[in-house]
């Protein structure tokens, strides 16, 4: 399986509009610093599905290289995770959605106008897309009332995406994620600044290091961190495009 981070930035992305720290300057000469909004393509040798679809989608379908999805799963119901789903609608139809019941009618309101066919899909039961197993598991992300991250399986290959989530992800989802090859965490802030609704660097390592994660890149990231190339010296900092494939080549 190969994993592509699309967009590794938070809510605002950065640039942030109108805002003059160092590190929006430097993302405004398009360096690793620009973080497009939250995305993240799975490909197998059967297909493609995207963890979310934030609203930078057409841009960064059109930079992967994307000519097909063959499914969506949405993780929560926020503007950030599902907004550029219309972006790839109207060039293809029919798109098969997934996720908790609840999420998907949240979000099938607000995009009211597009028909994808809905798969509602629980917690802790697993299912294949594309010849691999997913699983969504339970975060904590208030004031969303259930939001979820995901487990991908592929032979012995286990690859966790958080989703947005607080530290204190219940222990059943801790005991499912156990060992995984690679955890792609939230780790929206450095533990300067204060954060409620998402872990902040400490606590991502904290949770990598619970789970005995072979491999930790951070994503969700604010212009909060420093410039991309002084950041990275310190944490495991994801960038829009980086790509993971496994077995590792
Ligand atoms: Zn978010
Ligand atoms: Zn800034
Ligand atoms: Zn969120």
């Amino acid at each position: 399986m190969k994993i592509t981070l699309l967009g590794t930035g938070d809510a605002t992305g950065t640039p942030v509009i109108g805002c003059n720290c160092p590190t929006c300057q430097d993302a405004l000469k398009g360096t690793k610093s620009q973080r497009t909004r939250f995305a993240v393509l799975v490909e197998s040798s059967q297909g493609t599905v995207l963890i979310d679809s934030g609203p930078d989608l057409r841009y960064q379908l059109l930079k992967a290289g994307t000519r097909h999805i063959d499914g969506v799963i949405w993780t929560h119901g926020h503007y950030d995770h599902f907004a550029g789903f219309a972006e790839f609608h109207r060039v293809q139809y029919n798109v098969d959605v997934y996720g908790l019941p609840e999420t998907l009618e949240y979000i099938l309101d607000y995009l009211q106008f597009l028909h994808p066919k809905k798969h509602e899909r629980e917690m802790y039961e697993p299912f294949n897309l594309i010849g691999l197993e997913f699983t969504l598991f339970e975060v904590v992300h208030p004031p969303v009332k259930k939001s979820i991250g995901v487990m991908i399986r592929e032979g012995d290959t286990k690859v966790v995406i958080t989703g947005d989530t607080q530290r204190g992800i219940p222990q059943k989802s801790i005991d499912l994620i156990m060992e995984p090859d690679l955890l792609i965490a939230d780790a929206i802030v450095p533990p300067t600044v204060e954060v409620k609704k998402h872990m902040n660097t400490d606590e991502a390592f904290d949770l990598a290091n619970e789970i005995g994660a072979k491999e930790v890149i951070f994503t969700h990231l604010s212009h909060f961190f420093a410039p991309h190339e002084e950041a990275i010296k310190e944490y495991p900092l994801g960038y829009d495009g980086l790509v993971f494939e496994f077995p590792v080549k």
